[in-house]
This record gives C-alpha cells, structure tokens and sequence, in this order.
C-alpha cells in the first residue's frame, strides 16, 4: 500500500467553530496530520508527497466556478470589508436551497462577500482564512494522488488528508470541509473502471458525496453513521435517501443509534459490503474517519482501536483496487493508533 501527505495541508489554522451555540477551538487542527504521520512513520511505513501539477479540471469536474472562485479569492475580498474578522464567517443565509434532488444551484446576485459567505459557507464549522484554499487543493491532490497509483496498479493507497472532504456539497463548504477530496477522487477513477463505490465510514453521514453522485448510477455511495435525527449533518443521512433518476438504488445509508459499539458497527458493514458487491464495483473509494472512537470529542459511538483493525480488515475482503481517503477523527492522542489498526488490518486481510 502506497501512503500519501502533502505538508501544505497544515497551512489552514481555522481558529473557532460553533457547537450547541457556542463559539469554540476548531478541532479540525494541522497535528491530526502531523501525528497521524508520525504514528505512520513509527510504525515503518513510508509517506510520499503527492505530485503538486494534476491538472484544475479534476476539481471543476466536481465543484461549480462560482464557489472555487469563492475559496480562492474570497479571503482577500473579506479582508477589504471594513473591520473584518480574521477568517470569513457567515452572517446571512439565502432561503434557496437546491432543492430535493440536490440539483445545482445557480449562485449568488450579490457580488459582496458578506453575501458570498452565507451562499457558500454551509455553517459554522468551516471558516476561510488565509490559507484555507492553498490546503483544500493540497488534500484534493492527496486524494489524487492515492487515486493514481491505484489504477496505476497498486492494490490500495492512503490519502492522509485534511482539511477533510466529505461535508462539502458542489457549490458549498461546511463541517470543516471545502473541497470535497473523495469525491475528486472518484471522478479521476471513473475512466479507467465502468462502476465505483464510496464507503463512507466516518461517524458523521457523508452528506456533501451524497449529493454530489445522488443522480448518478455508476458511482455507488454507501454510508454507515449516527442516526441524524439529533447529530450533525442533521439534515440527511437518512434510510429512505435511496439516491433519484439514473442513481436510484446507488446510494444506501445505514444509520447507528448512539451507543453503538464494535460488534454493532461490524454488522451495518456487512450490509455495507453485501450492497457494494450487488452494485458489481470495480473498484472502491473508502472515505475513512475515526471519529467514531469511544474517547473522540465528537463522538457518540463507542468504536475501540480494535475495532478500527476490524474494519479495516473487512474492508479488504471486497478484494477491489481501494483509494482510502481520511476525513475526521479528533482525539489527537489516539488518531495515530487508529489510523495505524485500520491500515495494519487492511493490509493483513489483503495478504490473505
Ligand atoms: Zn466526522
């Protein structure tokens, strides 16, 4: 298994997000990599750098001009407004939204960047600073880099990234996510395999990767998280979200209730993994995040270090090229290790 890091990812430093209405330190820190790299390294396996020249195209294939634009140039035009805070933060949110068949929308009249901010910033949790764009790009090559070797030939790759991806919707940023790596990834996959799958096992539903491949039949998204009724995203992530037009019957989500444990999570993975055989996949992106731990800040579920070898293991019974990219995981004492039992269970059952 190749292993992939770009240290221009630590550049992003959001200093706050909001949770239960108040403002805190955002957990979504640059030592998340820096450990997970460091638990990489102690543990013998060597991270390469992505290549830095894949072409812009592959992130418009899945993100609109009027929101990269806004990643891109947003911070400046903040920093014009008078009196602006240090990172960009909404205060104003359209009523239009993009409707139940997460169509696109078309983007905002107002060209002020306060406006931009409450039409692209889906909420709290994902100001833009300085270097918010410049790390957002390095993670989206990250997760292509990983993409690359895998149709390249190689079984499986890890993509150490972050900011994470999987919260971020086409034209809209939101849980500490901007650009939305997974899926980038999966676009670059398409060519070279008729059908892929996203497992999405973060403990939080994939809402941005569902609504970018919920009309499309060739890219399964298949989701296993805490119930949404009372935990973010709040507003999918739900049983009867069966995917519209080409893509019904591609997209699945498996919702825990809180308290869930290992042998729990284990078992929704099974009909994960019974539903991504059925979709005849030829290959699989995994969105991993180990937010799920027991001891995660975030957390509701009780999933032990044990459990994320388990996982990992099962995974690499489907025997498919797999791209796995890194979202959340907030404990940054345990991230390491955890990253270290998924990747050593992975590897284990793929020797088999
Ligand atoms: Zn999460």
């Amino acid at each position: 298994m190749r292993l992939f890091f770009c240290p221009e990812q630590l550049a992003h430093r959001p200093a706050q997000f909001m949770i239960a209405g108040r403002l805190v330190p955002s957990l979504e820190a640059p030592e998340r990599c820096e450990r997970v790299v460091e638990s990489l390294t102690r543990a013998s396996y060597k991270v390469e750098q992505p290549r830095r020249d894949f072409p812009f195209e592959l992130i418009e294939q899945v993100h609109s001009p009027g929101y990269l634009e806004f990643l891109r140039g947003g911070w400046e035009r903040w920093s014009a407004l008078k009196n602006p805070s240090p990172e960009i933060v909404p205060n104003v949110h359209p009523y239009r939204g993009s409707g139940d068949d997460f169509t696109p929308r078309k983007g905002p009249r107002a060209a002020s960047p306060v406006a931009q901010a409450g039409y692209y910033l889906g909420d709290l949790a994902c100001p833009v600073g300085e270097h918010t764009w410049r790390s957002a790009v390095a993670a989206a090559h990250t997760a292509l880099a990983a993409a690359e070797s895998v149709f390249a030939g190689e079984h499986a790759a890890y993509a150490v990234c972050r900011p994470p991806g999987h919260h971020a919707q086409a034209d809209r940023a939101a849980g500490f996510c901007y650009l939305n790596n997974v899926a980038i990834a999966a676009e670059f996959m398409l060519p070279h395999f008729k059908r892929v799958a996203i497992l999405d096992v973060d403990t939080h539903h994939g809402d941005g990767t569902q609504s970018i491949f919920y009309r499309r039949g060739e890219v399964q998204f298949v989701s296993i998280h805490v119930d949404p009724t009372n935990y973010y995203p709040f507003f999918s992530g739900y049983a009867d979200e069966y995917g519209a037009g080409e893509g019904e019957g591609a997209n699945l989500n498996i919702p825990l209730q809180p308290g869930s444990g290992d042998a729990d999570f284990l078992d929704a993975l099974d009909d994960a993994l019974e539903a991504i055989r059925a979709h005849r996949s030829e290959a699989l992106l995994v969105s991993v995040g180990f937010d799920a731990h027991e001891r995660d800040p975030l957390s509701v579920l009780k999933i032990t270090n044990d459990g994320y070898r388990r996982i990992g293991d099962a995974v690499a019974a489907l025997k498919l090229p797999t791209v796995l990219v890194q979202e959340g995981g907030y404990n940054l004492d345990l991230l390491g290790a955890n990253v270290v039992a998924f990747i050593g269970g992975f590897n284990l059952a793929s020797r088999m």
